[in-house]
């Protein structure tokens, strides 16, 4: 029974040692539990031993599973305590071996020089069993010692383990204790049955029961506890990946990237969410240089001049950036980092996060744009004002200008054959005289209440008149006029004399345009009417130095100039004047040279030109 009980123990902590190797505690208590079991045998056999010679032989034999169980116990308690002096140990393991010899060389067996006879007892059950009786051997001394040598060692063994404070001193009681007072009872039994004191059996296999399965509770202790830390362990991971998703769900509402920079190793570690908003593969390494890479290329040398003053020393990093994702979109991130240092005041590790910050700065862009817009309304309305100023002041010396030349003309009247030259120019005072104020006027309203005199206009006459205006200045700059006017024009509704204006305007720009062009060839304009289906169409086009590309889109705003002394209100007064006449005013470069200025008018759908 007590063989069965103990061998199960013994195979279920081979088993235990099996799955884990490193476990040599559960190893040498199963070969020590085998040993008490082929004790136990043993003992059995020797109770039921017919012959002398028989019982001599177990007795000699039975220090062999002896030499085991001291071996298995000493190094169970040094792997499970993880303490024990080893000397004490190879001590143990030295006498018990000497025992086993002894037991061999000297007298019959370690017990008896000679066995003279067995005695035969009954028991109860009326079982008979045999006990031997005869000389005992002086050597015996050394069996007590082996294990006055392990008990010494096992109590040193726990006390030291008790000193370290690992527990509470109750596992190292557990062991050291079973095993002092079982094996001291063992010897002592051993002793009374040898020296024929008891009528006993051996029994020494009973008493290393209670120190086995004190063992054996020791360890199943730990391997529950183990369970239990498992658990423990899982259940704090699991809370741990809760934390983590909340974080993360944290970070990706956020829009935040956490990363570390292995300095050494030139690694950058970043969380999904970073690798996202960076328009990072998930597999991709990152190092230094592509997160460089991956940033818009005027903000790659400020970054790497910023972060390697904060390498150098100067301080943690901080900086905004645009970064370049793989569509060609354009991200502004902000980030915050610190910089880790060892002893030597190297650069180790960089931590930080960043931030998408493209939504903020979208909406400083836009406030920009609106103070821009708001800047420039504020303009127009001095504009405004400035006509209505400019209309008040320049009417009276206007008026002036026309009595005078009114009054001159008609002193002229009576002696007009000598005087015919004189009285044409002054015709053309007069005339350019009501011109301008009739532009002052109409400028007035328009740009007061936007609104333009409705009249049926036929858009040739007014490009006629146009040239014929702007006659003198053509010759001036050496340009010459094209036209090539559509014979059959519907008229339009509007203002003639804004529209003039208008064309006025156009000409003179592209009249400058060509102004620093020699080749005679260039030196053209190019007066072209249409009637598209919807609208009547006018261009002008000259071969001048064009339009950049990126003031085409400024062009007809107020105040915007390219040169020295233009006002750039020409192109913003045409494009009010041209909105005012519901129709669309725009320009746009010509493929060989020069610039092309297209506006439409609607139609008058009653009388055709
Ligand atoms: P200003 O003539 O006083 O500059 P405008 O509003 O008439 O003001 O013109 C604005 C700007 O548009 C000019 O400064 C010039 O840069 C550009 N521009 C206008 N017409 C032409 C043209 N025909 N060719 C090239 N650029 C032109």
């Amino acid at each position: 029974m007590i063989a069965s009980a103990i061998l199960t123990l013994a195979l279920l902590h081979l088993l235990v040692w099996l799955n884990q190797r490193r476990q040599w505690a559960h190893l040498f208590f199963s070969i020590a539990a085998i040993a008490v079991a082929v004790i136990a045998g043993m003992e059995f056999m020797g109770m039921r031993a017919a012959s002398i010679e028989q019982m001599s032989t177990l007795l000699r034999w039975c220090h062999l599973p002896f030499l085991v169980i001291w071996v298995a116990i000493a190094f169970f308690v040094r792997f499970h305590f993880g303490t024990g002096r080893l000397w004490l140990a190879w001590t143990v393991c030295g006498l018990r071996t000497l025992a086993l010899i002894l037991s061999f060389t000297t007298g019959q067996n370690l017990f008896f020089r000679e066995i003279t006879r067995l005695k035969h007892v009954a028991i109860f059950g009326g079982e008979t069993i045999s006990i031997p009786q005869g000389v005992l051997n002086p050597w015996y001394v050394i069996g007590p010692l082996s294990t006055l040598a392990l008990i010494v060692f096992v109590v040193d063994a726990s006390v030291t383990h008790y000193r370290r404070g690992t527990d509470t001193g109750r596992r190292a009681f557990i062991i050291s204790g079973s095993i002092t007072l079982f094996l001291l009872a063992s010897v002592a039994h051993a002793a009374l049955v040898n020296t024929g004191m008891i009528n006993s059996p051996y029994l020494a296999s009973l008493s290393f029961m209670p120190i086995i399965i004190a063992m054996s509770y020791e360890l199943s202790y730990d391997v529950l506890r183990s369970a239990q830390l498992a658990q423990r362990l899982q259940a704090s991971e699991a809370g741990l990946r809760t934390s983590e998703q909340r974080m993360d769900l944290a970070m990706s509402a956020a829009e935040l990237a956490l990363w570390e920079w292995d300095i050494v190793h030139d690694e950058i570690w970043s969380t999904d969410k970073g690798r996202t908003l960076f328009g990072i593969a998930r597999t991709e390494r990152i190092s230094f240089n592509l997160f460089l890479n991956s940033l818009y290329a005027e903000d790659r040398e400020p970054v790497r001049l910023a972060v390697d003053k904060s390498l150098a020393g100067g301080g943690d990093y901080e900086g905004e950036y645009r970064v370049v994702l793989p569509d060609e979109q354009i991200r502004w991130f902000a980030t915050r980092s610190h910089i880790e240092f060892n002893k030597l005041g190297l650069p180790l590790r960089m931590y930080g996060v960043s931030i998408d910050i493209s939504r903020r700065k979208q909406a400083e862009v836009d406030a920009q744009k609106q103070r821009y817009e708001l800047a420039h309304l504020s303009r127009v309305t001095m504009l405004g004002e400035l006509s209505g100023a400019l209309a008040h002041q320049l009417n009276q010396p206007l008026a002036a200008i026309l009595s005078n030349a009114q009054a001159a003309l008609r002193f002229l009247a009576p002696d007009a054959e000598a005087l015919n030259e004189v009285r044409n120019i002054l015709e053309d005072i007069v005339a350019d005289d009501k011109r301008a104020s009739d532009v002052i006027q109409r400028l007035r309203l328009l740009l007061r209440k936007d609104e333009v005199q409705s009249q049926p206009v036929d858009v040739n006459k007014v490009v006629r008149k146009v040239l014929k205006l702007v006659h003198g200045d053509l010759a001036n700059r050496n340009m010459v006029a094209n036209i090539d006017l559509a014979a059959q024009l519907p008229a339009i509704i509007g203002d003639r004399v804004l529209l003039q204006q208008v064309l006025l305007n156009l000409i003179m720009n592209g009249c400058e345009a060509a102004a620093h062009v020699e080749a005679v060839e260039h030196r053209q304009l190019y007066i072209h009417t249409l009637w598209n289906g919807d609208a009547v169409q006018v261009s002008v086009c000259d071969r001048g130095r064009g339009i950049a590309i990126d003031d085409m889109e400024h062009i007809f705003e107020p105040f915007f100039t390219t040169k020295p002394k233009g006002m750039g209100l020409g192109l913003s007064i045409c494009r009010t004047i041209i909105n005012a006449h519901n129709g669309q005013l725009w320009a746009v470069n010509n493929a060989d040279c020069g610039a092309s200025f297209y506006f439409t008018l609607p139609s008058y759908q009653g009388e055709s030109a």
